[in-house]
């Protein structure tokens, strides 16, 4: 196992090591590659979350692809998401010739991502599906879904593979609870 911040306090629980992921991230890769021969795949990876789990992902896809990136920001004075979208950095190509699959690090109420389905559904991409990592159920306030799900988990604010506390935590290599007690 990594010694990367062995010692925070603030790492409740290891949920998902790094064996779980590089395997789980292989199955889905040869999903992917299986679904997308013949097609005209383009990856949007939805910042920050996104980018530790979308660079492994995409080296167990075994096709020609293209990588975009969008950074969404969701307006709320909470934790909770408000489902209205600050768009901080769009897409810089057309997509409307293109297989788009969005990455996105956790699907918690869903409502970020159906804004940003209906968004992206206006400038007519051949077909439009979602893959992502994490997959919260019990948290959804919307009709949205994933195609593609790593892993379910329980209602747990989770950190590492790219996701955060507070901007801190991105850099550890397996999924943890964040410990909220202290
Ligand atoms: P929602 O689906 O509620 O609109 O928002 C999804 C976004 O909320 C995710 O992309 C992620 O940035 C953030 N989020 C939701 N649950 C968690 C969690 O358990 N841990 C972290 N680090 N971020 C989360």
């Amino acid at each position: 196992m990594s010694n990367i911040l062995k010692h925070d306090h603030n790492i409740y629980k290891i949920i998902i090591s790094e064996d779980e992921l590089k395997n789980r991230i292989q199955e889905l890769g040869r999903q992917i590659t299986r679904d997308y021969k013949d097609k005209k795949l383009l990856l949007i990876g939805v910042l920050k979350g996104c980018f530790v789990f979308m660079s492994d992902l995409i080296r167990n896809i075994d096709l020609p692809c293209e990588i975009d990136f969008m950074y969404v920001k969701s307006y709320n004075k909470s934790t909770v998401s408000s489902g209205v979208i600050n768009i901080v950095k769009d897409l810089s190509i057309d997509i409307s010739n293109y297989d788009v699959l969005i990455i996105e690090d956790i699907l918690d109420t869903g409502l970020t991502l159906e804004t940003l389905c209906k968004l992206l559904q206006t400038r007519k991409p051949n077909s439009l599906k979602i893959c992502t990592l994490l997959d919260k159920p019990s948290r959804r306030k919307s009709s949205i879904y994933a195609d593609y799900i790593g892993f379910v988990i329980e209602d747990n604010f989770v950190i590492g593979y790219g996701l955060d506390y507070a901007e801190e935590y991105r850099n550890l290599p397996y999924i943890a609870v964040y410990n909220q007690n202290t």
